[in-house]
């Protein structure tokens, strides 16, 4: 390992650019939640989220924001583009010093795959079953 190679950084971007988030090296943990508001959210039957420590990321470009309460009773914040309304990342009190990424916001199909899944009572009948390891939500 040569220590002045950076680590890979992949970027995640809104659909028109204009916010982006880049986040070095491998995601601490890749996750997919059935739950209604990553629904709403997303437009889909489910969201899937890579975490990073938030130190570690550099955003770039002006955000939105839209706080709600998660189940665990504590705040997330979540970043939008305010041009084309794409959720890119959000900060979940829940895990402090950390940001979750919108994975399809990274439009990369070699990105890793999520190593648990949670929420899945609201899961859509026809999303496979196995697209991820069951988690307790
Ligand atoms: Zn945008
Ligand atoms: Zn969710």
């Amino acid at each position: 390992m040569n220590a002045d190679v950076p680590p890979p950084a992949r970027t995640a971007s809104c659909a028109c650019g204009g916010l982006s988030v880049t986040c070095p090296g491998e995601p601490m943990l890749v996750a997919l939640c059935h739950c209604r508001e990553c629904q709403k959210r997303t437009g889909g039957p489910f969201g899937v989220a890579a975490f990073y420590p938030e130190a570690a990321v550099i955003t770039e470009g002006a955000s939105t924001t839209y706080r709600r309460t998660g189940d665990s009773g504590e705040e997330i914040t979540f970043h939008f583009c305010p041009t084309c309304g794409s959720t890119v990342f959000w900060y979940p009190k829940v895990k402090p010093g950390t940001v979750a990424v919108a994975l399809g916001a990274f439009a990369d199909g070699s990105f890793p795959a999520p190593a648990k899944q949670v929420y899945t009572r609201h899961r859509h009948p026809w999303v496979p079953l196995d697209i991820a390891p069951e988690a307790p939500s």
